[in-house]
């Protein structure tokens, strides 16, 4: 490659803005696109306790306690099976990436 254009091609990069976003510095310009799989929500109101989402995990994340599911966040990789098996729409897939707490 011409040395030329290495140098052309460097300096456009060095004016260029940068495409990413200094997150968790800045948070604006920090929506996530259609389709993104955040943290799951539990509705335990709507849940029947048919157990097909306990069936259907395959990291093992949700257990069952009196016909209610718990859901640990650290083991569930984010799949969304159990939202897609569920019948009553109890689970859903939020757009929050920020999961980390101090517990
Ligand atoms: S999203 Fe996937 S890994 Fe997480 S609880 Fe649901 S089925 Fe399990
Ligand atoms: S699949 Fe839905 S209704 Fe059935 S136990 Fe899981 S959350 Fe409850």
């Amino acid at each position: 490659m011409p040395v030329g254009k290495i140098l052309r091609d460097g300096v456009r990069f060095l004016l260029r803005r940068p495409v990413t976003v200094r997150y968790p510095f800045k948070r604006e310009n920090t929506s996530v696109l259609e389709g993104f799989r955040g943290a799951l929500k539990y509705d335990p109101g709507l849940c029947v306790g048919c157990m097909l989402c306990v069936k259907l995990c395959p990291s093992g994340a949700i257990t069952t306690a009196d016909r209610k599911v718990s859901i640990n966040p650290s083991r569930c990789i984010l799949c969304g099976q159990c939202v897609e098996v569920c019948p009553r729409k109890a689970l859903r897939m939020t757009h929050e990436f920020e999961h980390v707490t101090r517990k």
